[in-house]
């Protein structure tokens, strides 16, 4: 958003809580990469730097399914190999990010520095050093809140009359794991894959890095009988693995050690309105609507956002309230929608993405889609390889499904008529 201010004149400083990772070692053990498609492509196009982030990108044309005997299936994204989405470094992403916002002459980005504080009202923030603990405050003539899903932005929103909020946490958390790259920088698996071990109500994902490596997530409960807590030294963490996804254990050589080294983090979805205040206060991104990661969609859609923000304080300017005001109309609804299709994913990929019916239905949709790519397009490429609105994509969506059942029950009437006259024919 920074860098998209900076192109249209504005001046803006960025305040970042953490040190500059383009000089420091990052933090091991947390979601480092992400799958970035379509809608994150264009924003990153109408800041210049799509194709360097998509060079140093794997394409994923479609996901490798592991069973509990290490028997794989691929079920393809997209039409062909051109819709792929792409796994990304976030530290590499967010470094990129921040050249691109500095080689504008009116931003400026200064680091360690922890909004503690907002007022509202008149537009300041209270920022603490973090090596320091020296308090400051600083006055824009509006705050832009990006600062993810535990914002001190919105935190200070909650206090208005009438202000909407819901946190809803998910019963699973994840933990991540590293997959070594090979001799040489080679894959130990299917480079163009993110791979899924499902296991009905969990399952394990990974991604592939550009350096030949895997980062693995395990998604499942965080107590209760069959969750993280059962696993307490590093035999249990063993035996389970080998139970549970024996193909993936050779390829952790460190993988108990990790497993108890490792954090595990807990998982939201937040929803809030409005994301504005007045001509004062936007947010963006996570800090107004955090989701689930099943969609591999939240940092899309908070890039999406700065293309709809931008848009709208390009077309009202300088009335800041009414640009607010439509880019929050705009985007509430669908970004709700999304919440609500990250949760129902986990479902698909964990449960039903290794069932019979599921390949069925996802290869007829492919099937369909290739001859008439305009007329039926499956949910999941509506979402990720075009900008229609998550809510058009939805009502469409349910449109084909309906048109799907109708001509499944019609080809089923029309056999059980050819067998019913067959059999006549026969008797007779
Ligand atoms: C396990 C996992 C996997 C994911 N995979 C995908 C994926 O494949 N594809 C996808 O599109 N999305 C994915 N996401 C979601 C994605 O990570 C988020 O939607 C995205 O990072 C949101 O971006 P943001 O800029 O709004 O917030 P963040 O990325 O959280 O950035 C917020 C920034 O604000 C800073 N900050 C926070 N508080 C303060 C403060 N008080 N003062 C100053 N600075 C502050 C933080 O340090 C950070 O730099 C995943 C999420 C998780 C948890």
């Amino acid at each position: 958003m920074a860098a998209y201010l900076g192109q249209a004149g504005y001046t803006v400083e960025v305040y970042e809580r953490r040190s500059d990772l383009r000089s420091t070692e990052i933090p091991a053990g947390r979601s480092i990469n992400l799958a970035l498609s379509y809608r994150g492509i264009c924003a990153l196009e109408g800041i210049g730097i799509a194709d360097q982030v998509l060079a140093s990108a794997v394409p994923m044309h479609g996901r490798m399914l592991h069973d509990p005997s290490g028997r794989l299936t691929f079920q393809r994204y997209g039409k062909d190999d051109s819709q792929a989405i792409n796994s990304v470094s976030r530290a590499g992403l967010t470094a990129m990010l921040l050249d691109a916002a500095e080689r504008h002459p009116t931003v400026t980005i200064a680091f360690n520095e922890k909004c503690v504080g907002v007022d509202l009202d008149a537009a300041t923030i209270e920022l603490e050093h973090a090596e320091s603990g020296q308090r400051r405050t600083v006055r824009g003539d509006v705050i832009i809140g990006a600062d993810g899903a535990f914002s001190v932005v919105r935190n200070q929103m909650q206090h208005l009359d009438r202000f909407d909020y819901r946190q809803d946490y998910l019963e699973h958390g994840y933990k991540e794991l590293t997959i070594p790259p090979g001799a040489n920088g080679s894959f130990a698996m299917e480079k163009h894959a993110l791979h899924i071990w499902p296991r009905r109500s969990f399952m394990m994902i990974g991604l592939p890095n550009q350096d030949g490596s895997y980062t693995c997530t395990l998604f499942w409960p965080l107590d209760g009988p069959n969750s993280f807590s059962m696993l307490q030294t590093e035999d249990d963490v063993q035996k389970f693995f080998e139970a549970t996804f024996p193909d993936a254990v050779p390829l952790i050589p460190t993988l108990a050690t990790d497993y108890l080294k490792n954090p595990t983090s807990s998982l939201h979805t937040v929803r809030c309105s409005p994301w504005y205040y007045r001509d004062r206060v936007a947010m963006l991104g996570d800090a107004c609507h955090a989701v689930v990661p099943f969609y591999g969609q939240g940092m899309n859609a908070a890039f999406e956002d700065c293309i709809v923000l931008d848009e709208c304080i390009r077309r009202h300017a300088p009335d800041r309230e009414q640009a607010f005001h439509e880019y929050h109309t705009i985007r509430k609804t669908d970004v709700d929608a999304l919440a609500d299709l990250a949760l129902h994913n986990f479902i698909e990929m964990r449960d039903h993405a290794a069932s019979v019916v599921f390949q069925i239905k996802k290869r007829v949709g492919q099937w369909l889609h290739r001859p008439m790519p305009n007329w039926f397009v499956p949910l999941y490429s509506m979402a990720t390889f075009t900008r229609i609105p998550y809510t058009q994509a939805i009502r469409r969506a349910r449109r084909q499904e309906r048109i799907l059942l109708g001509v499944g029950i019609g080809g089923a009437v029309i056999l059980l008529l050819m067998l019913w006259m067959w059999i006549s024919r026969a008797d007779g």
